[in-house]
């Protein structure tokens, strides 16, 4: 099968030097990537800034921005996969308009106006008919079943998989991760704590069944 998995952070610029991002360490991401070539399945990454080595074997598209993750992921999705992973943790906000120049500390900056930035997951355009297995990431602090619920609908994905954000020693950055999947028949699974590697197997193989099936 063909898997696209999406990873780290996105950049988004202020000036020449300065920008907005998140502490997304691209870990869970490259796990996932990792786990289906493991599986035998071919994958694409496309990857914002990270500091960590892509696994071997892996198409690997490298992106700063979330418009440019955007354009990435709607060319993969045109030339076709079965199954898109976004573990992506794109930066929410961007700056309205990008500074040519370095902003100088002398001129002083009071206010930065920003704009929300484009949700790839809900605003992705899929083939008709097609048959793409979609997964999303969600990192909650609160009401984590409620709000997994909310975006398996809104962003029209087959499973959810959400982090509690108040545990700090899994998740962001860190090496082992616990997960809750919710799915779209309302049934949900929890994935105790592991490393990231060994979580990433199980959600590869649960991704590669739904997508058999469909
Ligand atoms: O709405 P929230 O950011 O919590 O949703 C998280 C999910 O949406 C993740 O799968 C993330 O990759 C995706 N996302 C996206 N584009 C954005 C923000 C989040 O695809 N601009």
């Amino acid at each position: 099968m063909k898997f696209l998995v999406t990873a780290g952070p996105t950049r988004e610029p202020l000036d020449p030097v300065r920008f907005i991002s998140n502490r997304s360490s691209g870990k869970m991401g490259y796990a996932l990537a990792e786990a289906a070539l493991e599986a035998g399945h071919e994958v694409m990454l496309i990857s914002g800034p990270v500091s960590i080595a892509p696994p071997r074997g892996a198409v690997v598209v490298r992106v700063t921005t979330a418009d440019e993750m955007a354009d990435a992921v709607q060319s993969a999705i045109n030339a076709g996969c079965d199954v898109f992973v976004m573990c992506a943790a794109v930066a929410d906000f961007k700056a309205r308009e990008v500074r040519p120049q370095k902003i100088k500390k002398s001129e002083g900056l009071t206010r930065i106006e920003i704009v929300p930035t484009r949700d790839i997951l809900a605003t992705v355009a899929l083939p008709r008919d097609h048959r793409v297995i979609i997964i999303g990431f969600a990192a909650e602090s609160e009401s984590i079943a409620e709000n997994a619920q909310k975006k398996l609908r809104e962003k029209n994905c087959d499973v959810i998989c959400a982090n509690d954000i108040t545990r700090m020693d899994t998740g962001f950055d860190a090496d082992e991760n616990e997960l809750t999947l919710y799915f779209r028949d309302g049934s949900q699974r929890e994935l105790q704590r592991a490393t990231k590697l060994e979580v990433a197997r199980t959600i590869v193989k649960i991704c590669a069944n739904l997508a058999e099936k469909r």
